[in-house]
């Protein structure tokens, strides 16, 4: 017991600092998420090298992305989802990563935030499950009236009536040909669920034909020592990012835009459905070395 105390208390203090109610019945999580190129760290205002199928040198725009149900699992598979505490980046089951500051070609503003906090019951786990995504019962919410981090009108998709899920933009050198000859200088990569009906402000509950949440599972994971990371190397594999191939620049999730298939597949998800082609796996996300 005595050898217990300091824990407890490290885990009470750590608890008060970061917005989760202390008690003792709690244990704290932290999970830290990167951004990387090939493995290395990427950010705003360094050249990402050489990006895409065409190799082609790029530099990052912007890169956020909403993550939902976190939950631990522990040696017998159970997940125990993780109650988020409650600040600017998270509120109920929801958090928002954001990679960008603002600086140097990139858009949005200079607050980052690479890590999801909350609490579990005390317990031993081995691994992680969350979904990248916003649940759908938050998702379809007026970004004026929602708490942050629902409230980023970066993230908000008027015309899905939703929010983006994932924003990852990036601009190749020499700009993106369209198929009309003409150039834009920015590769877009919106993900987020499509062919959505029904107006929640009426009180109308939204339906989605495609979800294209991307549910992800570690088996073995140590929030101590690794993290989670999204790598435009993986996900710009498979994508000529100086050439687009018709509908928005880049990929906006439209499910006859032939830029997607690519980065969906990257992403774990099924253009045609929306839905996970081997839940838990995406390609795009690995765990690493915490940074
Ligand atoms: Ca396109």
């Amino acid at each position: 017991m005595r050898k217990f105390l300091p824990v407890v208390a490290a885990a009470l203090g750590l608890a008060a600092c970061s917005g989760v109610p202390a008690d003792n019945a709690t244990q704290p999580v932290s999970i830290s998420f990167a951004l990387t190129k090939d493995g290395q760290p990427a950010a705003c205002g360094a050249p990402l090298g050489r990006l895409g199928s065409n190799k082609v040198a790029a530099k990052l725009r912007d890169a956020r992305f909403y993550v939902q149900d976190v939950a631990l699992i522990d040696a017998a598979g159970k997940a125990t989802p993780v109650k988020l505490a409650v600040n600017e980046w998270q509120t109920g089951p929801v958090a928002l990563l954001d990679f960008e500051n603002g600086a140097d070609g990139c858009v949005g503003g200079k607050p980052m935030n690479g890590v999801v906090t909350g609490a579990v019951p005390p317990g031993k786990y081995v691994g992680l499950s969350f979904a990248v995504g916003a649940p759908p019962a938050l998702n379809h919410t007026s970004i004026e009236k929602a708490p942050a981090p629902l409230d980023s009108a970066a993230m908000n998709w008027s015309w899905q009536t939703g929010r983006k899920f994932m924003k990852v933009e990036v601009d190749p050198k020499g700009g993106v040909t369209k198929p009309d000859g003409t150039k834009a200088p920015t590769w877009f990569l919106h993900l987020g669920s499509t062919e959505c009906s029904g107006n929640p402000a009426t009180g109308e509950p939204a339906s989605c034909k495609r979800s294209n949440r991307a549910p992800l599972s570690f088996p073995a994971f140590d929030p101590a020592t690794q993290a989670v990371a999204l790598d435009l190397g993986v996900l710009f594999g498979g994508s000529n990012l100086s050439k687009d191939q018709g509908a928005a620049v880049g990929c906006m999730s439209g499910p006859t835009d032939a830029d997607c298939p690519p980065v969906f597949a990257r992403l774990g998800l099924s253009l045609e459905t929306g839905l996970p082609v081997v839940p838990g796996k995406a390609p795009a996300f690995s765990v690493v070395k915490k940074p």
